[in-house]
């Protein structure tokens, strides 16, 4: 398998408008004779399906929800960036560039991270066009705040629901095509297989969800918008259905699958605090831009807030990274918090939670300011701690929120199959080992509106392929194996649940694979990942049947898939002997727990590729090359 980037050759900010001049183009009156399948509809999936369709191409989009509305793109809540400078603070393309690459400890191409510094300021434009409800000055003007990693104004926001308020107006766009006949709309479409002809990619199988048909879907080209990952770990701040299926069974088909253990932990969830939850809550990290977190000093005070001095709290943020304070990047953040938490000095019930603290801003601003600014978040809070945020402390502890990892893509967003390409949170991205806050929405959105739209007119101009019809054995050959899938599946009726499969890999990798790691651990979950694995296979029950809707049905297909996905993940973190962003091997740290790259031997992606069941996959990588921003420890102080 060969990785080659295909980054476009010249000083990196003219690239990509040269790469655009010379990509090949399809002549409009063309277009319409092209069919682009496109699997998933939350903000990548639904901006690039509603302007592939707007260009002229036939554009068929599936969604597992019963509507895109409900993609878990929905659920972001801080905002997005910018490089707009519109607070005139000293912010620009190349600073977003800059702060991007370094925020991702030096992992990411940095053609891809400045392509998206440049096509931030066209998402603005284009959503405030869609009447996007940002929230403004008093003036009128667009206001903005700030997230972690950055000393600049540049996120972009809709009150805590920034995420609703984009895929609105991604969902608009979609729905008038759909109108218009471009968009052919399948909610309610599980993608079980991905179809490879002559080694493109072709099509896919899905599940009608509701009754339960085995269907096909052909077409010139196939894009992946199905999100991210990290609910492998069971407990996520994800939506619950988040999972890895599709971008799984392409891996299977011959895709590369970059950097997997590369896993964003956030610091601002609240706290877990038994064994019967399901999922996690995020509080957004636009909280920081005014909570205060800090821990009292002495281990063991189990004090209530408001009688801890000030002068026996601890602001560790403020303390160990003066420059950034609370702003400090997301997997630096968290491990402060792991290693209070750890000293003894953790709060709450369980010792696992650190205090978010409005107090100040509250004596600063007032209620109403803070009120204005966050209100939304604040209910979520209380109605689910039953605490009032603005009286006490809001409690905190990282969980896992993101995945930086995702199948590898050139620069045109393909992957190693030709014809498939990967956008959003589901390709490797250009977050590198670490995503700034409020970066995914942007990077979801300029795939979708600003790259995908040519790259994939590029391909399609390219290309010469013999259209193909349900009756080719590889098509053939991808029903047969989804039906058979779906059967043993059901003829299984052992005496596990799927959710306890899925709770104790959860366990299995959070313990072993989460915000820390190590050698010893790593290699234990090598042993247990494949031991729960083979009793699942053995013993899980799915009640009901395949014809109809079936919940456990379609937990155990996805559950079946994080068991393989997880051990290919501790094993990347395995053989990455080094410390980088959220990838922190215990091994290798500065004695007051900074994290230690290796440029020497691990400056590069890692991919992998699937050599067949039981067979060790292969690892490939791609060298990264730091022209502009020279290679240098990430520091906050
Ligand atoms: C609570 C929370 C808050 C966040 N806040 C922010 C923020 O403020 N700013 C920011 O930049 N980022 C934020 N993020 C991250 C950001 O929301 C996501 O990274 C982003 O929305 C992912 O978009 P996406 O289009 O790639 O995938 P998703 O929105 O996850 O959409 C995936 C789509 O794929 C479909 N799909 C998946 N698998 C299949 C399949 N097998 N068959 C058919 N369809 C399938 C789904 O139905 C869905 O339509 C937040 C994340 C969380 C969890």
């Amino acid at each position: 398998m060969e990785l080659k980037a295909n980054i476009p050759s010249g000083p990196i900010e003219r690239k990509w408008e040269k790469h655009r001049f010379e990509m090949k183009l399809v002549n409009p009156a063309n277009k319409r004779k092209y069919d682009v399948i496109v699997v998933g509809t939350g903000l990548a999936g639904a901006s690039a399906s509603a302007t592939m369709a707007e260009l002229g191409y036939n554009v068929k989009a599936f969604c597992y929800q019963d509507s895109p509305r409900r993609a878990h793109s929905i659920a972001a809540q801080g905002g997005i960036n910018a490089a707009k400078n519109y607070q005139n603070d000293g912010d620009s393309v190349f600073r977003l560039f800059y702060d991007t690459v370094k925020g991702g400890d030096f992992r990411a191409r940095e053609a891809n991270v400045h392509r998206l510094a440049e096509v931030s300021v066209n998402i603005i434009d284009q959503c405030v066009a869609q009447g996007v409800p940002f929230a403004r000055e008093y003036g009128g003007t667009l206001a903005n705040r700030s997230f972690g990693g950055a000393l600049v104004s540049r996120t972009f926001y809709a009150r805590g629901q920034t995420g609703q308020q984009l895929l609105l107006g991604a969902y608009q766009a979609l729905e008038r095509q759909i109108g218009l006949g471009k968009v052919a709309m399948f909610p309610r479409h599980e993608m079980l297989e991905l179809i490879v002809v002559d080694g493109r990619a072709r099509g896919i199988v899905t599940r009608d969800m509701v009754s339960g048909r085995i269907e096909s879907h052909l077409g010139d080209a196939v894009v992946l918008a199905s999100g991210g990952y990290g609910n492998v770990f069971f407990l996520a701040t994800y939506a619950k259905g988040c999972n890895t299926t599709a971008i799984w069974r392409a891996y299977k088909g011959g895709a590369a699958f970059a950097n997997p253990c590369y896993t964003q932990i956030h610091p601002t969830c609240i706290p877990v605090t038994g064994e019967h939850q399901s999922k996690l809550t995020l509080m957004s990290e636009s909280l920081r831009n005014d909570g205060r977190i800090w821990v009292p000093k002495r281990p063991g005070d189990r004090r209530p807030p408001g009688e801890i001095p000030e002068a026996e709290r601890d602001y560790y943020l403020e303390r160990k990274y003066p420059t950034y304070g609370n702003l400090a990047p997301r997997d630096i953040s968290s491990r402060a918090a792991m290693q209070a938490c750890d000293e003894g000095r953790g709060v709450g019930a369980t010792g696992l939670g650190v205090y978010l603290d409005f107090s100040d801003a509250i004596r600063r601003f007032g209620e109403a300011v803070i009120r204005e600014k966050y209100g939304n978040l604040f209910e979520m809070y209380e109605r689910i701690t039953d605490e009032n945020p603005y009286k006490v402390p809001m409690r905190i502890y990282p969980a896992t929120h993101y995945t930086m990892g995702g199948l590898w893509v050139d620069y045109n967003l393909m992957s190693t199959i030709p014809g498939l390409h990967v956008i959003g949170e589901a390709n490797f991205s250009d977050h590198g080992a670490n995503r700034l806050g409020a970066s995914a929405l942007m990077q979801g959105l300029a795939d979708g509106y600003f790259v995908l739209p040519y790259t994939i007119g590029n391909y399609l101009a390219s290309t010469k392929q013999e259209k193909v019809d349900a009756r080719h054995p590889e098509v053939q050959a991808a029903e047969k194996a989804v039906g058979e899938r779906t059967a043993r599946l059901l003829s299984i009726r052992g005496k596990r649940t799927v959710t306890s499969f899925h709770r104790e890999l959860g366990r299995i990798m959070w313990e072993h694979c989460g915000m820390a790691r190590n050698k010893k651990g790593l290699e234990a979950a090598l042993q247990k990942i494949p031991a729960l694995r083979e009793e699942f296979w053995r013993n899980v029950t799915v009640p009901g049947e395949g014809q109809e809707l079936n919940q456990s049905l379609e937990g155990a297909g996805r559950v079946a898939d994080f068991l393989e996905l997880g051990e290919l993940m501790c094993l990347d973190a395995l053989e990455r002997e080094e410390s980088c962003g959220g990838h922190f091997r215990e091994e290798y740290q500065t004695p007051d727990g900074e994290a230690v790259r290796d440029d020497e031997r691990f400056c590069h992606v890692a991919a992998w590729e699937y050599a067949g069941e039981g067979r060790k996959p292969g690892r490939r990588v791609e060298p990264l090359m730091f022209e502009y921003v020279p290679l240098q420890q990430r520091s906050y102080k």
